[in-house]
């Protein structure tokens, strides 16, 4: 049997694999890294997060928690490695992302099924099945093959930007303290409180401070989920305090106070010796972002392992190209997953590229599609990104906005929204996805 040919091992890629194999496949699974990188992948590994290492919260009264937990009932391979290299975030699932990564590439390398071929990808293969999980920063030459393939659609973009990653021991914990908001669950943040003399210090200088040139970026729009914080700190002085520095439930042990201003560093990786700042993707020339972020008490010594990023983030007007098994509606063979279908996120990467994968292997099989229904995360997150109606067609996370509702009344937004979790879970295994 000819293999199915799977363009990108990112999270999408390696989780199409993975499911294709599963069920029996052989799979070419083609990856330019490590020979060539995209300008935000740094690793040979597959499944590299490229920012953030947190795959956001774990709890069922959140959309992408169900989301996850409808993956992990299925089998997903990066689910499967993200649980095994959780590092303690509160309700949210983080990873330790060099452990995770090479897990993901131990499991896909070693299946007897997928055979890796390295190389960078420069045209769409002219026949074969094929999933195109190239991401948000496909190569260039693929690229234009992609545009070229779609003279009916534009591109569409926006601007997605990375935060920075400091050593544990370079931060002052004279000035700092471990906490959760509200001492919910463990207290795994590092919290680094500002006076208000010391906040309005950063904050001028955030606000004046030189950015790196991306190009285009003058035109266009960035998702609102990953702000630079230098855009969110110009649009008022109190913006941040209300944003990624909130106070709110978190008491300064030396003061038993709530700092005017609090950053919160999340753990990196499994050691506990790298530690993220949240919120704090940015764009900032890398000297800007030492002089600056240095500002903050705790961090005035901090060395900076890696430096934010900003980058183009493309993707496709799906609602008029896929169809909602992220197939290409006039050449099925062809199918697209991952963020360059509009999913938003790595979660959301993933669940597409398990759905892509799921339905070709049932087609393969000469089998009817398995349709999510809208009731599920899956299912919905495929039926808005190939819902024709949508004209304005933006980057989705999962939320609970494009699922149905309840038809009854639940008291309570997280009652709500753990009701809404239970019916997905309900009508999932109900369901023969396999
Ligand atoms: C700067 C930046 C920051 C981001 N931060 C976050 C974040 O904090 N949280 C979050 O959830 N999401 C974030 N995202 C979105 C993130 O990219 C996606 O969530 C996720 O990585 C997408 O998964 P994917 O599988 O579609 O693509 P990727 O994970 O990017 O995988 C694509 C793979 O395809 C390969 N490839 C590309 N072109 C070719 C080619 N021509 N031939 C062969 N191989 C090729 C790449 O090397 C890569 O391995 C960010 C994106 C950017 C650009």
């Amino acid at each position: 049997m000819e293999p199915v040919i799977v363009i990108g091992a990112g999270l999408a890629g390696s989780e199409a694999a993975w499911q294709l194999a599963w069920r029996g496949f052989p799979v070419e699974l083609r990856e330019m890294k490590p020979a060539q990188m995209t300008p935000a992948h740094h690793t040979p590994w597959f499944g590299e997060l490229v920012c953030s290492n947190s795959l956001r919260s774990d709890q069922l009264e959140n959309a992408v928690g169900l989301l996850k937990e409808e993956l992990r009932r299925m089998g997903s391979l990066i689910l499967a490695c993200a649980d095994a290299h959780r590092v303690e975030a509160g309700g949210a699932l983080a990873v330790d992302r060099h452990g995770f990564a090479r897990s993901v590439t131990e499991k896909i390398r070693s299946h007897p099924l997928i055979r890796v071929a390295q190389g960078e990808v420069t045209a769409l293969p002219p026949e074969g099945n094929v999933i195109v999980a190239s991401g948000p920063l496909t190569s260039d030459p693929l690229a234009q093959a992609i545009r070229d393939f779609f003279p009916e659609s534009h591109y569409l973009n926006f601007f997605d930007a990375a935060a920075p990653l400091v050593t544990f021991e370079s931060v002052d914990m004279d000035s700092a303290f471990f906490a959760s908001r509200y001492d919910r669950g463990t207290p795994d943040y590092i919290n680094c409180p500002m006076t208000e003399e010391e906040y309005d210090a950063f904050w001028t200088e955030l606000c004046a401070a030189r950015e790196a040139e991306v190009h285009g970026f003058e035109d266009s729009g960035v998702f609102e989920g990953c702000m630079p914080v230098e855009v969110m700190a110009r649009r008022g002085k109190q913006t941040l305090c209300y944003g990624p520095l909130k106070p709110r439930g978190l008491r300064d042990p030396k003061t038993g106070r709530e700092p005017f201003a609090v950053v919160q560093l999340r753990r990196d990786n499994a050691d506990g010796t790298i530690y993220n700042l949240v919120g704090f993707q940015t764009h900032l020339k890398w000297p800007e972002q030492k002089r600056v972020f240095s500002m903050i008490p705790a961090l005035r010594n901090a060395e900076f392992v890696r430096y934010g990023v900003m980058h183009r983030n493309t993707y496709l007007d799906s609602p008029r190209l896929l169809d909602r098994y992220y197939r290409v509606k006039k050449q099925p063979r062809i199918c697209f997953a991952g963020q360059i279908t509009g999913v938003e996120g790595y979660v959301e990467s993933t669940a597409s590229g398990f759905l892509a994968a799921v339905e070709l292997a049932r087609r393969l099989e000469g089998r009817p599609p398995v349709d999510f229904p809208p009731e599920t995360a899956v299912g919905a997150l495929a039926l808005y990104v190939s819902n024709e109606s949508v004209t304005d067609f933006q980057p989705m996370n999962v939320n609970f906005g494009i699922i149905p509702p309840l038809g009854y009344r639940v008291k309570g937004k997280r009652n709500k929204n753990a009701e809404l979790s239970r019916r997905a879970l309900e009508a999932l295994d109900g369901l023969d996805w396999r």
